[in-house]
């Protein structure tokens, strides 16, 4: 396994109090494997990201518990000066807005070539000939002149673009891409989806893709992990779970996209909001809003059960939910 991320938690102290942000998070991700991490805002798929990447902000936040396995090496145990060479270099992160990612005043092509000059010792002029090579790579057009111009001057498809060609630069065995596609319009949204899923098959990368959107990990991801309130409730490889969910929440993201093949069905909208995590509700954090919920949901937090070999579930009644 490339990636193991074993019973992770994470704090955030803030002045009204702990939040809860990771409660217990495993999940591996094999070379060259995508792994979509699914759930709403606040359910702990960006925190643990940032966990693995080394990024988290600490503090307010805090690493109280668990191991991150990659390649062997346990991360958590590694100094900074180790951790920076296994960014990049190793792993990459995508996220949501290049805007913010990229750095205004350098051109686009002084900020990929950066990353050839700095980890692999290339002088400038070879380290943008690289930088053209990936800016093509990514499809960007005229490339050559292209490479001379600032961020702002690209649009915000083609700015998501050179981030991905940033992320592919010292060809990583991993690369986490958080909402890549979130702040773009939907037409430039599938563009992008599938020029990530075209550059990972092709480099054999392993793909964590975060995303809050069910419809974009169909046809990418080998296997969903759904998140709720810094758990994961439901992961299992992702045909079974668009057959049928073993978990009430994945059911309702399920029945909130419209799919093609369940044409003029009504759409279902989950109700209520996600838990606060400075007071996460006792027992199985989403009976609040489970349509299914019983009377144990609301004492006993559900254990993952084993659906199959390669599928669990966080959900006393899976059986029930996986027959309904
Ligand atoms: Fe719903 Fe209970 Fe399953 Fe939680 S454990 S998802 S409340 S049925
Ligand atoms: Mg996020």
């Amino acid at each position: 396994m490339l990636l193991e991320v074993r019973d992770l938690h994470v704090e955030f102290h803030t002045r009204d109090g702990v939040a809860q942000a990771v409660n217990g998070v495993s999940y591996g991700v094999d070379a060259g494997e995508t792994l979509a991490v699914l759930g709403e805002s606040g359910s702990g798929k960006s925190v643990t990201a940032q966990a693995v990447m080394g990024i988290l902000d600490t503090p307010p936040g805090r690493i109280t518990g668990g191991e991150i396995l990659f390649q062997g090496r346990d991360l958590l145990g590694l100094k900074e000066e180790e951790r920076r060479k296994v960014r990049g270099a190793e792993m990459a992160m995508i996220f949501q807005d290049a805007l913010s990612s990229l750095n205004p005043v350098l051109s686009v092509g002084e900020q990929l070539g950066e990353m050839f000059v700095v980890h692999r010792g290339m002088s400038r002029k070879d380290a943008r000939a690289k930088a053209v090579e990936l800016m093509d790579r990514v499809r960007i057009p005229a490339a050559k002149e292209r490479v001379k111009q600032y961020p702002h001057q690209f649009s915000g498809g083609m700015r998501q673009r050179i981030m991905i060609a940033m992320a592919l630069a010292l060809e990583p065995a991993l690369i986490i891409a958080d909402e890549p596609t979130t702040a773009l319009d939907v037409t430039v949204q599938a563009q992008v989806m599938d020029l990530l899923a075209e550059l990972q098959r092709e480099y054999a990368m392993a793909l964590i893709l975060i995303t809050h959107d069910l419809g974009v990990v169909a046809d990418v991801a080998d296997r969903i992990a759904v998140m709720y309130a810094g758990r994961i409730v439901e992961s299992a490889p992702v045909h079974d779970i668009y057959k049928a969910p073993a978990h009430p929440y994945t059911r309702g993201l399920l029945d909130s996209v419209p799919r093609l093949d369940l044409k003029g069905r009504e759409l279902y909208a989950i109700k209520g909001l996600p838990p606060n995590l400075m007071d996460i509700p006792r027992g199985c954090a989403f009976h609040p809003r489970c349509p299914m919920a019983q009377d144990m949901c609301r004492t006993d937090v559900p254990v993952p059960y084993e659906v199959s070999e390669d599928r669990r579930s966080a959900c006393h009644l899976w059986r029930e939910c996986l027959n309904g």
